[in-house]
């Protein structure tokens, strides 16, 4: 790995592998399907081949550029579009995603016209609100015209409905949320005397529901993505026993290394993002520039592997350390560093940082 130019993100194949596998078992011996959410890494190939591997029942993206992507590298899979599709993009939508997320009937009809054009049937999941307050229907009465106008379409076939958890209202997951939730389905469902082939009601956050066993009956899909990336639940951010946490590190070159003041001196304005900068007085310190910044990580979400090493924040280009007393440390030295959830989207999204595979074979 020593020659590889740097910044790059590690990416540890089988540890993903080990996580996804663990979860959809779990999952399986509760009849709940899991979906391998594949987002963080703008739909890799790789990550999304491993994942179909360890069993998911498909692979869901919320970007159909994604989508795209995977379909096209050959992964055969169902794949659901987990964003609300767009309307200007209906027909990629309906070309690459069999199913979609869905809560506006203006959508639906675009996708139920579009999809007699491309000889396509395609499956919705309806979208329920239960306290998140991000996608999905809260008024009753929109439901349930919702329901019954997609049930008379055509070209779609009403597959599932869903609801989200802890994405933006940070809303957990808890068995009356799911009481609640599957009281709203069983009535549309006694009302249009129909089924829904998939009842997918959440995401990480309900892992601890799930291992717990505690996930009612009659939901019978999750939908999947840092769980498995990162192997931690998202309800109370725990690693899940048995997970793997080493998926995924970032390496990075020193590009300085001086002794400074820890604090900026002159008349204080706005650092480079608008905020006025705060210090902690700590005498001179010994600090470096790394060869990474906001571009292409989010400074509060990367952690070094070296013990002592502080992260003091980031510019666009450069992250700055504080070494504390690791004297040995040189210009042109790696350093890795552990990613959350932001920081690997961010590490994934950025062209400059090389993506780096272990174990592609597996
Ligand atoms: C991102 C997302 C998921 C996956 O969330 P994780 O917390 O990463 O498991 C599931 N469903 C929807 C609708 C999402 O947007």
């Amino acid at each position: 790995m020593k020659n590889i130019c740097s910044p790059y993100l590690e990416i540890n194949l089988s540890a993903i592998y080990h996580n996804a596998k663990l979860i959809v078992d779990i999952g399986k011996s509760f009849g709940i399907f899991i979906d391998g959410v594949t987002k963080v890494s703008l739909g890799d190939p790789y990550i999304g081949r491993i994942l179909i591997k360890a069993g998911v029942r498909g692979l869901s993206d919320s970007r159909i550029e994604s989508i795209k992507r995977m379909k096209e590298s050959g992964l055969d899979t169902e794949f659901t579009l987990i964003r609300l599709p767009c309307i200007s993009q209906v027909e990629e939508e309906i070309k690459y995603a069999d199913i979609s997320l869905n809560s506006e009937l203006e959508t639906l009809k675009r996708l139920n016209e579009v999809g007699a054009k491309l000889k396509k049937k395609h499956k919705i999941i309806i979208m329920v609100e239960m306290g998140d307050i991000r996608e999905g229907i809260w008024k009753k009465e929109e439901l349930d015209l919702v329901i019954k106008e997609a049930l008379k379409m055509k070209n779609l076939e009403v597959y599932g409905i869903g609801t989200n958890f802890t994405c933006f209202g940070g809303v957990i997951p808890t068995e009356e949320k799911y009481v609640d939730f599957l009281e709203i389905v069983d009535k549309i469902i006694k009302k249009y005397k129909i089924t829904f082939s998939l009842v997918s009601a959440g995401n990480s956050s309900s892992l601890p529901l799930l291992f717990e066993g505690k996930i009612p009956k009659g939901i019978n899909h999750l939908r999947v993505g840092e769980g498995i990336m990162l192997g931690k639940e998202t309800a109370y951010r725990k690693t899940i026993h048995g997970a793997r946490t080493d998926t995924f590190r970032l390496v990075g070159e020193i590009l300085e290394i001086k002794e400074k003041p820890s604090i900026p001196w002159g008349i204080i304005g706005e650092d480079a993002f608008g905020h006025k900068p705060s210090f902690k007085a700590k005498g001179v310190r010994r600090r470096a520039l790394m060869n990474f910044g906001r571009q292409d990580i989010d400074p509060e979400g990367i952690t070094p592997e070296i013990e002592g090493i502080e992260v003091l924040g980031a510019t666009s280009d450069y992250t700055l350390l504080d070494l504390g007393e690791n004297e040995d440390l040189k210009v042109g030295d790696s350093i890795g560093f552990a990613l959350n959830y932001s920081a690997l989207l961010q590490a994934f999204t950025s062209p400059f940082v090389k993506k780096i595979y272990k174990e592609v074979d597996l």
